[in-house]
């Protein structure tokens, strides 16, 4: 019987690179927005900039703007953190389009969880804020 060399055929591939540098995760110049990357094969939305799709694997990836509207999926209070005073609220956003983003909450309601949310901005950062909030001021 002829030994069969252990791995062969097997071709060494290097390592998708998942994010790319280039594409900004934040971009202002228009109206704020999270940016994600589409795969122009099966139309996988997926969260910052992406170098290949994480469903299918192409290469073939448009940038895109993310919706800036959102439902809190889920939410919690950090107390301590070591970048910044605390408390911050953090919270899972499932966007519009499907992507689901982890980021803060500045809401001063009670209960979150189901809320509309909006995205927010200015010169330090960004946020997600109740959508209702400042409609009737
Ligand atoms: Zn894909």
């Amino acid at each position: 019987m002829e030994s069969v060399e252990k791995n062969a055929g097997h071709k060494e591939v290097e390592p998708l690179r998942d994010l790319s540098d280039a594409e900004d995760f934040f971009n202002s110049t228009v109206e704020p927005a999270l940016m994600g990357s589409k795969c122009m094969q099966c139309e996988a939305l997926m969260l910052g900039g992406r170098t290949a799709c994480s469903t299918c694997l192409s290469r073939s990836i448009e940038s895109v703007r993310l919706a800036r509207e959102g439902v809190v999926y889920s939410c919690t209070r950090v107390h301590v953190m070591q970048s910044r005073e605390g408390p911050v609220d953090l919270a899972y956003i499932d966007l519009a389009d499907g992507v689901r983003t982890l980021a803060e909450l500045r809401s001063d309601e009670a209960e979150n969880i189901g809320r509309a949310v909006i995205l927010d901005f200015d010169a330090d950062g960004w946020w997600f804020r109740p959508a209702t909030e400042g409609a009737t001021a």
